[in-house]
């Protein structure tokens, strides 16, 4: 198919599909016409600018861009437009890609379900067996069902604590979160910086990897972009490394973490865990149990440090340097008071508001101690669990400043692995009723929990990625069509990213 039937059909799908995966969506005309046509007679005379000329991407929403708003799914951005475009929008439209609109998302990449919107709730083109509408995941929610109602080629996402892994797992689709660093950050808006990473969804690992290749570079503006010589001592390390082989003939180590087998688990993500597993070891792959002790603390850590640098990132929205301005006297003094919390009461939504609430506190002199360090301490022993069970060394950790007594301490002896397989969320995708109404059954807490497995790997700033695996035909006898998909993820070590994707791939 053409470059450019492909996009209009993408063009099609978003206006024939109400499920609010847009804030804003491509215009029917436009700029944008001509260059897929150009990128047409490109791949005509064989001289394609990349993998992605002349593809349709969409971008999450707190990512800049300058011809499109950026709102954050927020009231107190709703009418702001960038003057510049983030780093990884320079990188696509360089290479070809055309900005097929800006999804919806959790306001500021808060939730996990993209029900917390300014405009409205994102819905997931699956139901459940009863024919419910079902979440979607968040906060990438709307990325990853612009990706799986064909509104796009892929989409960009961010995840902090498995924004870009969850819905990935809850729509069906691929969605792979890097190593941290490896992606430029600049112009995306900051939600918890020590965690934020630019994610990637798509139908396939394949096009998955071909966004990576282009994305995977060195930003100069980007303070916490790896630098260029890191990567190049990473790359000589795999190099180097006797598992050098592995994508090719070598048999992987394949890690299995006792600490996720809950009892929580549904039943069709604990087969689809066990179907993966059988997979891997049916191509000569060998499962080893490893174990990550600290992960049963991951969550409440994370939830700790998360809203902790959102209350301080978030601080800029006062109406008198930044944000859409609230009613209110904005003379000086103290009448400066009222203006601030108008605008910060009635743009932000709730959710945003519990947040900052949460690490206003737990940065409080009184309970810093008690919570922020603790949470680092915590954020260090899911570091550490990592990476005494992974067979590669962690590229940026001396080795020899390791302390000996941690060495091994997450690890049965001799269980090092390559990458670790594990389910991307305990349970199949909650009722959107449950999460919406008033009455509905579900609290934030609950909310929360579903990042139990997606929170470590970023805590850790590990690249992950969740693949979509059906379900046996025989749980497909009921007929539950929510039955039939779960997401699994892979986790590696730092730099891993290649063979993440590649195991991913394996899976899929
Ligand atoms: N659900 C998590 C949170 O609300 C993760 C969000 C994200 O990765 N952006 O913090």
């Amino acid at each position: 198919m053409s470059l450019l039937r492909e996009a209009e059909r993408c063009l099609a799908n978003q206006h024939a599909h109400n499920l609010n995966a847009f804030i804003t969506p491509l215009s029917r005309s436009g700029k944008w016409l001509d260059r897929v046509k150009e990128a047409d007679q490109r791949s005509e005379k064989g001289t394609p600018k990349s993998a992605i000329d002349g593809r349709l991407i969409s971008i999450k929403d707190n990512i800049c861009t300058r011809q499109l708003p950026t709102t954050c799914a927020s009231g107190i951005l709703d009418k702001f437009t960038s003057p510049f475009n983030a780093t990884v929008v320079e990188q696509l439209e360089g290479a070809g890609a055309v900005i097929a609109g800006k999804t919806n998302l959790d306001e500021f990449g808060m939730g996990s379900h993209s029900v917390h919107s300014r405009f409205g709730p994102v819905k997931n083109l699956r139901r459940d067996s009863a024919g419910q509408e079902i979440s979607a995941g968040g906060s990438s929610g709307g990325s990853a069902v612009a990706v799986a109602a064909e509104q796009c080629y892929a989409a960009i996402g961010t995840d902090t604590g498995g924004s870009v892994r969850l819905p990935a797992a809850y729509t069906g689709t691929v969605g792979f979160k890097p190593s941290y660093g490896l992606i430029s950050r600049w112009g995306v808006v900051a939600y918890a910086n020590s965690l934020d990473t630019v994610g990637i969804l798509g139908t396939n690992t394949s096009s998955v990897r071909n966004i990576f290749s282009i994305l995977n570079h060195h930003d100069p503006r980007d303070p916490t972009s790896l630098s260029k010589s890191s990567r190049s001592r990473i790359l000589a390390q795999l190099q180097n490394s006797p598992l050098s082989t592995r994508l090719t003939s070598k048999p992987l180590r394949i890690g299995v973490p006792l600490e996720y087998n809950i009892s929580e688990l549904t039943p069709s993500v604990r087969t689809a865990w066990l179907l993966s597993l059988a997979h891997l070891q049916k191509q000569g792959h060998t499962i080893h149990p490893v174990s990550l002790p600290t992960t049963k603390h991951a969550l409440s850590a994370y939830y700790v440090l998360a809203p902790a640098e959102a209350s301080s990132n978030l601080a800029k929205y006062d109406g008198v340097r930044y944000g859409t301005r609230g009613d209110g006297p904005d003379g000086n003094g103290q009448a400066d008071g009222v203006l601030y919390s108008n605008t910060r009461g009635t743009g932000f939504g709730s959710e945003v508001q519990r947040r900052i609430l949460l690490g206003t506190f737990s940065l409080s002199a009184d309970s810093m101690d008690n919570y922020f360090i603790q949470a680092q301490r915590v954020r260090r022993l899911v570091q550490r669990d990592f990476n005494a069970v992974f067979s590669a060394q962690h590229p940026l950790f001396d080795a020899q400043a390791v302390d000996p007594a941690s060495v091994g301490a997450g690890a049965s002896a001799g269980a090092e692995v390559d990458v670790i397989v594990c389910p991307t969320a305990p349970s199949s995708p909650p009722r959107l009723s449950d999460l919406t109404s008033e009455s509905g059954q579900s609290s934030p807490l609950d909310a929360y929990v579903n990042d139990v497995f997606t929170v470590p790997a970023s805590l850790a700033g590990l690249p992950a990625i969740s693949v979509p695996v059906t379900v046996a035909e025989s749980s497909r006898d009921s007929g539950a069509d929510i039955d039939e998909l779960a997401g699994i993820q892979v986790v590696g070590q730092y730099g891993d990213d290649e063979l993440v994707m590649s195991v991913g791939e394996l899976l899929a």
